[in-house]
């Protein structure tokens, strides 16, 4: 890839819509209130978008409640082919798109066009899935009545997603609640609004009819989104986050007894086995660490090695992570971006400041990057101890910490130490052992021999304090249809 001109990215960035979204309409936030966009990588500010109030909110909400009836009707099979010539103008605007995503996020440009192929997935995977809703017929058991169980859209959804995929993290919500025949709001992080408001951009000119998408962009999200949780025209709220929040907004949610689907943080073993091939470990392990940057709910949080091997796997990863180059996503020959702010980065010190001062090694990185962007050099942690809190706390950055076990059992039992439950990578080439390793798992997720799970044909989703409910896959539209039973008296 070559090095994005200034002059590229300033196109980009002017030519991609600003506004709120509602009613098929770009419209002002009211009172004409903007919120700063910053590119992690110059601290500077990248564009002004519309900040949202209450009112705003609300007026979205009205717009997905107005168009849901007419929506539910719509036939499945165009509601299917909007998502697909919206998956392919996602696919022919990919390079505008990534140098967006970049910007507003930090990562390098293969990384956002990485994460736009895997977005366009779920509308692709989710435009086939839209002909597919089927219902029952039955004999009731006395053989007297027939039962016929039919699947129906749950109605307008709220949706609100993190910065870390600001498209993908859409994307696999809205793919199925469009299949089903939902209305939505969505309100996407407040530090990458621009992707999600490109994407409403692309469902336009696909032909979504008005209402059914809408976008409201805002700095304060408990105060613009609260209303709306608490509005019982809204019947589904569907949220990828940290746990933290997820736990607040269940409570709100609750009120009104809205359906609701989680999609939280994330603390992910990886396991590699003394019989296993440790490059493949490696390779495995820059995948499941590296990717974006270790900004991911699926990074692999922490590194537990057979002590036969636990030597062999470190040098050989801190080689291939000591070799990534950190800089500006726009620049070519750059692997890995900034963290997305300070707050990030100030957690990321801290890990490692904690771990190292417990008595682990730093062997490649372990120190912020230079330039003003918020960057943090790619580090490995060897000999971690037990109590540090970088094996506890999800990273969130370009961090891989270390530490050994004796047998199975063990790295079970350390692998399962953790309130989260997204994902878990184990790479040994016994069968036997797999299997009972992957039984043995509290995860939603297990990376056998590989060291990414993402697709948008599989059920992506956790257990414990990573959340329930499964984005992708034939589950994932299940998340957007409700069950009614019909009794038929045939007397
Ligand atoms: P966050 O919880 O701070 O914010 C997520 C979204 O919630 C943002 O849009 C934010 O504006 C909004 N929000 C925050 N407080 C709110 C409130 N009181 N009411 C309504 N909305 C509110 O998380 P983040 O920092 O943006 O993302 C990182 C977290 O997301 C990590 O914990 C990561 O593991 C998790 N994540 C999980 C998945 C998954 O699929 N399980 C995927 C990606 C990220």
């Amino acid at each position: 890839m070559s090095t994005i001109t200034a002059t590229q990215e300033q196109d980009v960035v002017e030519r991609a819509p600003k506004g709120l979204f509602i009613g098929g309409q770009w419209r002002d936030a009211t009172g004409g209130r903007t919120l700063a966009v910053e590119d992690p990588s110059t601290t500077e500010t990248l564009a002004e978008v519309a900040d949202a109030t209450p009112e705003d909110a609300i007026a979205a909400l009205d717009a997905a409640v107005a168009a849901q009836a007419a929506w539910a009707k719509h036939p499945p099979r165009e509601r299917g082919e909007i998502l697909r010539r919206a998956w392919e103008l996602i696919m022919a605007r990919t390079d505008e798109l990534a140098i967006l995503m970049t910007l507003e996020m930090g990562k390098p440009i293969a990384e956002s066009k990485a994460e736009i192929a895997y977005a366009g997935e779920f509308f692709r995977w989710f435009a086939e899935e839209a002909v597919r809703i089927e219902g029952r017929y039955a004999q009731a058991p006395n053989g007297a009545g027939r039962m016929l169980t039919m699947r129906q859209p749950v109605g307008p959804c709220i949706f609100i997603t993190p910065w870390n995929f600001p498209l993908a993290m859409g994307t696999r919500k809205i793919g199925p609640a469009i299949a089903a025949g939902c209305t939505m709001v969505v309100k996407p992080a407040q530090q990458t609004p621009l992707s999600m408001l490109a994407l409403a951009q692309i469902l336009a000119e696909a032909g979504l009819p008005d209402g059914v998408l809408n976008v409201v962009t805002a700095s304060s999200s408990g105060r613009t989104m609260g209303p709306l949780i608490a509005d019982p025209r809204a019947r589904k709220l569907s949220f990828t986050g940290s746990t933290a929040v997820g736990q607040r907004l269940m409570q709100q949610a609750s009120e009104q007894l809205l359906r609701v689907s989680m999609e939280l943080g994330g603390n992910a073993p990886f396991l590699v086995f003394d019989d296993a091939d440790v490059d493949a470990a490696v390779q495995g392990a820059m995948l499941a660490k590296m990717r974006n940057g270790g900004e991911a709910c699926t990074a692999a949080n922490r590194f537990h090695v057979g002590e036969r091997v636990a030597d062999e796997f470190t040098t050989k990863l801190a080689e291939r992570i000591g070799s990534l180059k950190l800089g500006r996503g726009t620049q070519a020959g750059v692997d890995v971006g900034p963290l997305i702010d300070d707050g990030q980065r100030g957690i990321v010190r801290d890990l490692v400041s904690d771990a190292i001062a417990k008595g682990a090694t730093a062997v490649v990185g372990g120190q912020e990057g230079d330039g003003r962007g918020y960057f943090y050099q790619p580090t490995v942690l060897a000999g971690v101890p037990a109590d540090a809190k970088v094996l506890e706390e999800e990273i969130f950055g370009p961090v891989a910490p270390i530490t050994s076990f004796d047998d199975e059992e063990a790295a079970v039992a350390a692998a399962n130490r953790t309130e989260y439950g997204l994902v878990a990578y184990v790479y040994t080439r016994d069968l036997k052992r797999a299997l009972r390793v992957v039984e043995g798992l509290e995860t939603g997720m297990v990376g056998l021999n590989q060291g990414i799970v993402s697709n948008a044909a599989a059920p992506f989703g956790g257990v414990k304090h990573s959340g329930f409910g499964r984005e992708g896959g034939h589950e994932g539209i299940e998340e957007y249809l409700d069950t009614k039973y019909v009794a038929i008296n045939l007397d």
